[in-house]
């Protein structure tokens, strides 16, 4: 069974009833991916919070410290998209927690998967677009510190760009930064990663898949990374509400397998998340997300 990371926090956070963010999406998913049979309960660990001093290595202390205290300005949380509370500021914590715990638990078995993380338009010193601090980064930083990988690519293949990572990595040559988005799409003015590939509007699996095809392999030959973090965003699908692109259910299968079996190719330890994804009904959002369990039990087989 593939190694999980889940914590029930992830939908606990109270916003308006008119809030458009699908708080929901992580309880429901992992309910269903339980009743499935793609997660077990003794296959998926609960994460512990990251520390403040964790959350620093990467971003700036006082923009850390304004989070957890509840002093932001109204403007910045403005930006964030989340009313502050108690919760919030407890929930960015463990979900950094959780991302580096995916982090640690692909580096012993090879991939594992967290039922949240993606928060890549927090930047330095602060946050935009329902990201508040940059998961990806705080891992990858992590995992150098604690000598469980030389170089991390960061492989983002959300519909948003990446622009917090790709500001935040900027002068790390150890941590590389590869973003796949809609150009036409949030955030207006992008940020320049290691890589961008922008993509046009209404692109269709064939197109999409043919770009990764391409991509993923010469960027895995150019950096050679010895870990690699994935952001598997669905909100390059068809139906999504913020996404322009027309990516289908079985687009979204084959991406993450391709993914998944280039990484295991390589014998890349892989730890992936589930990202941006939105929808009105949040119940249509599973089947999405879904996906990447099926591709990493197709891949992995009975060898986890
Ligand atoms: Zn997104």
């Amino acid at each position: 069974m593939i190694p999980t990371v889940f914590h029930p926090i992830y939908s606990q956070l109270p916003l308006p009833a008119t809030h458009r963010y699908p708080i929901q999406k992580y309880q429901l998913l992992h309910q269903d991916l339980l009743q499935r049979g793609l997660i077990s309960a003794h296959h998926c660990t609960t994460p512990a919070p990251l520390t403040a001093a964790d959350i620093k290595r990467v971003h700036h202390s006082d923009y850390v410290e304004a989070v957890l205290t509840g002093q932001l300005a109204k403007a910045a949380e403005r930006r964030i998209g989340f009313p502050w509370s108690h919760a919030l500021a407890q929930r960015c914590l463990i979900s950094c927690g959780g991302t580096w715990q995916t982090v640690q638990q692909a580096h012993q078995y090879g991939i594992s998967l967290h039922l949240s993380g993606g928060y890549h338009h927090a930047h330095h010193h602060f946050g935009s677009g329902y990201c508040v601090f940059n998961d990806l980064v705080i891992a990858a930083q992590l995992a150098l510190d604690q000598q469980l990988a030389q170089r991390v690519l960061i492989f983002d293949c959300d519909v948003h760009q990446g622009d917090g990572t790709a500001t935040l990595t900027r002068d790390n040559p150890d941590i590389i930064s590869v973003s796949l988005h809609c150009q036409r799409n949030f955030p207006s003015r992008k940020a320049q990663s290691d890589i961008d590939i922008p993509l046009d509007n209404d692109l269709d699996d064939r197109g999409y898949l043919a770009t990764l095809t391409e991509v993923l392999p010469w960027a895995l030959d150019l950096y050679q990374p010895d870990l690699v973090i994935y952001d598997a965003g669905v909100d390059i699908h068809q139906h999504d509400r913020l996404g322009y692109l027309k990516v289908t259910d079985q687009g979204l299968l084959q991406r993450d397998k391709l993914v998944i079996a280039q990484c295991k190719q390589r014998q890349l330890p892989l730890a992936a998340v589930i990202g941006g994804g939105y929808a009105v009904e949040q119940q249509e959002l599973i089947p999405r997300h879904r996906q990447l369990f099926i591709a990493a039990e197709q891949v992995w087989g009975n060898q986890q």
